[in-house]
């Protein structure tokens, strides 16, 4: 505290840079510590503010507000966490008090709203003029000004004014600040966990054993450390993790792990249960608002000893946090995409650096990113070459879709069908993969597999029905859609997709008594419905799950023999240039759900182009070979990982707007960029999706091969006002996901 003047910093939850300095009054000094919630005065209304420090500046020029109250018992956030979030708001060009709105649970920002006040003298002259003010805010004295807008409508609230029968008054809802009696696992945890003492670790194979060792050598010697466990579908990366959480939980510090969303099972939870008993807290987004509330101030408390979070959980108050770990890091998911673009993964790493904490990335296809980190000594690789029950990596026959399909619209060919039917006969279990991602209008031929791409940018272009045109949506390239295939001069063009549900309908045709199951978006809008097909599916019975990429994520379910892979190209068109990276790991994913406890595991892969790299290296298991070959072309263009992105957005609902200002955008970059060879400007152009809920998207993509370059320019834009426009959302993204 500053002690003449009781000055301290406080951080308000809006897009601002902060922080902002108030005064304490005495009555709150003893309240007043960094990482409380404070309510303060701020553009005429009452917010609530985070204290992450103590004003050390002798002097404030200007006024200086006084702290309206401190109302809860606890405090909500850390010094450090302050600092790492204010480090990732200046990694990812947003404003420090957006992060921290990210950063905090919902329900913990709060804002006053004027409220009409009775005056004596307006309840007096009230009853003599014969208005008619509602009973029950002349009963209480105190009515939202809104409330009562609409009861008496705005020009008597106006004559009451002036008339001074009322004030106006900015007031604040209290706060919530007491915690749900019960504690959270008995309120979330699936039925049947065990809060136990913690059963006992199964011993570890050589390959775990060795790969836990390095780990808690590095736990043990304290500090940073990135490792990236690579270790293939079904090694036992699950198992890795328990035992370094268990070697950090023994030195008397705290774990993180973060998993995909989707992956976050009850199943998983039940392993961490089972293993740590109570002192495990859980954070996603399937929570309440009350519930993520509840579990943060838990957590905060500092009562539990490790957490499974979903991405947002890297923002969560973890004192003393030795250990971080992100299961599957190369999913997509932990990559937020909306007006407060981070990924969870890089952030990882980076509160590892700043907390002097291990770091844990595991997957059995590890991003592009992290593996070129691992090969230029950045990260600590450790392998997990083989499977835990000692079976191999299943079997998989590619089907050439080009030739074995009977018309052109369904994607079950007679080998597949046949298949089913042999593993149906055996009653085992069979899973059905369409990845469909509700995306797929990219131009193929039916006949010879060509696919059309951008000649400037190396990813597929995109049919525009209405236009009749093939687009690049990055850099604006198009062409006219060809009557013929300029490969083969096939007729057979095929725009467009397939969805799950019409072949869950052929699969219940063909096979009707069979139990089938559909597990998409659709079928599992609850947790509840997800939770219970997986369920089944584990108890045998369900026969046949058909599914999108749900299917796909960590869940080790023994029983599966057969996975059939409808089109494993669906995703290789997709305009990114990561398409291939990502329908590689999908497919390894995917065929890594069968054969976990004996050899009869069989994938099927249906692609019309079997000899695309990553559908034959998929096939074989060679993730090293993958990116050998993959990995060329995107250092030729300076494509991630061996060079930076950054995406400007631009959507609104007038077409014309959007477009104008992508285009002003444009030539402002262009400008700023004159003489600067580093800097590539891809667009302005509009996006793939190119309207998404009635509004209109445009996009600008800065490509540069250093990291500095492209974040000089768009620090550049935002400071020269173009990235603001009333009415306009202007996305800045830095190193985009989706480019779509
Ligand atoms: P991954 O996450 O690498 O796909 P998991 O950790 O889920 O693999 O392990 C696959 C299966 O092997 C699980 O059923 C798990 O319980 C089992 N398993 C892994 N390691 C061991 C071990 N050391 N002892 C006993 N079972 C193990
Ligand atoms: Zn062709
Ligand atoms: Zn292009």
């Amino acid at each position: 505290m500053n002690t003449t003047q009781n000055l301290i910093d406080v951080a308000i939850p809006l897009p601002l840079e902060g922080p902002f300095t108030y005064r304490v009054p005495d009555e709150l000094l003893e309240r007043a510590h960094t990482g409380r919630r404070v309510l303060v005065p701020f553009r005429n209304k009452i917010r609530a503010g985070f204290v992450v420090g103590i004003c050390e500046n002798g002097h404030i020029p200007g006024e200086i507000k006084d702290v309206v109250d401190i109302p809860d018992e606890k405090p909500y956030t850390t010094a450090q966490l302050w600092s790492f979030i204010r480090w990732a708001a200046n990694y990812y060009l947003i404003p420090a008090g957006l992060m921290l709105k990210t950063a905090l649970p919902p329900g913990s920002d709060r804002k006053s709203k004027p409220w009409a006040i009775l005056t004596p003298d307006g309840k007096h002259e009230f009853t003599r003029s014969g208005h008619t003010f509602p009973p029950k805010f002349m009963k209480s004295g105190s009515i939202l000004r809104h409330d009562l807008e609409v009861l008496i409508g705005s020009a008597a609230v106006e004559e009451a004014l002036a008339k001074e029968w009322i004030t106006i008054e900015e007031r604040i809802s209290r706060p919530r600040t007491t915690l749900k009696k019960k504690h959270i696992p008995e309120l979330l945890y699936p039925a049947g966990a065990q809060v136990g003492p913690g059963e006992r670790a199964p011993e570890l194979t050589p390959d775990q054993a060795r790969t836990v060792a390095r780990i808690a050598e590095a736990l043990a010697g304290g500090g940073f450390h990135p490792f990236l466990v690579f270790g293939v579908t079904g090694s036992g990366k699950t198992e890795v993790y328990l035992h370094a959480i268990q070697t950090m939980i023994d030195m008397g510090k705290r774990a993180l792990v973060l998993v995909p969303e989707i992956a976050l099972t009850p199943q998983l939870a039940r392993r961490f249960l089972r293993r740590f008993g109570g002192g495990v807290g859980i954070f996603h987004s399937g929570f309440t608002p009350g519930q993520r509330l509840d579990e943060w101030r838990r957590i905060q408390s500092g009562k539990v000893n490790v957490v499974i979070a979903a991405r947002s959980g890297i923002f969560l108050p973890i004192e003393n946090l030795g250990l971080l770990i992100v299961d599957e890091e190369h999913d997509p998911s932990y990559k937020q995409e909306d007006s407060c673009p981070y990924n969870a993964r890089d952030m990882a790493i980076a509160r590892g650096k700043l907390e002097g904490a291990c770091v844990v990335l595991g997957s059995a296809t590890p991003s592009f990113e992290s593996f070129v980190n691992a090969q230029r000594g950045k990260i600590t690789r450790l392998d997990l070459p083989s499977r835990y029950h000692g079976g191999a990596l299943p079997a998989v026959e590619l089907v050439d879709l080009k030739t074995n399909t009977k018309n052109n619209r369904s994607f079950l060919t007679p080998r597949l069908i046949n298949a089913v039917r042999e593993t149906l006969d055996k009653h085992e279990q069979v899973v059905i993969f369409l990845n469909r991602r509700g995306f797929d209008t990219f131009a193929q031929c039916r006949s010879c597999g060509h696919v059309f791409k951008c000649p400037n940018c190396d990813i597929s272009l995109t049919h525009h029905k209405r236009a009749r045109d093939l687009r690049c949506h990055l850099c604006g390239f198009s062409q006219a859609a060809p009557p013929l295939c300029p490969a083969c001069t096939s007729e057979r063009l095929f725009f467009g997709g397939v969805g799950t549900q019409k072949v869950e309908e052929e699969l219940s045709a063909l096979f009707p008594d069979a139990r089938i199951e559909r597990l998409d978006r659709d079928s599992t809008r609850k947790r509840e419905d997800l939770e219970g097909i997986l369920d089944r599916f584990r108890k045998k019975e369900i026969d046949i799950l058909t599914g999108t990429q749900m299917i796909v994520k960590g869940h080790d379910f023994p029983g599966i023999s057969l996975v059939g892979i409808l089109c494993g190209d669906l995703s290789l068109h997709f305009p990114d240039f990561r398409a291939a990276e990502r329908t590689f790991q999908m497919l390894t994913q995917v065929a890594g759900r069968t054969g976990r406890e004996s050899d009869s595991g069989k994938v099927i892969l249906q692609t019309f182009d079997p000899d695309h790299e990553a559908i034959q290296y998929a096939a074989s298991h060679a993730y090293e070979d993958f990116f050998r070959k993959d990995s060329v072309l995107r250092e030729e263009l300076s494509y991630p990982p061996y060079g930076h992105l950054i995406l400007v957005r631009v959507e609104g609902n007038s077409e014309k707007r959007v477009e104008d200002r992508a285009i002003k955008i444009g030539s402002a970059a262009r400008r700023l960029k004159e003489g600067n060879p580093d800097i590539m400007i891809l667009g302005p152009a509009p996006s793939p999706r190119k309207k998404m809920v009635g509004r209109f998207r445009w996009q600008l993509l800065f490509k540069s091969a250093t990291r500095n370059p492209i974040r000089l320019l768009v620090k550049s834009l935002q400071e020269e006002g173009c990235l603001k426009s009333h009415g306009l959302k202007i996305v800045v993204n830095v190193d985009p996901v989706d480019l779509m």
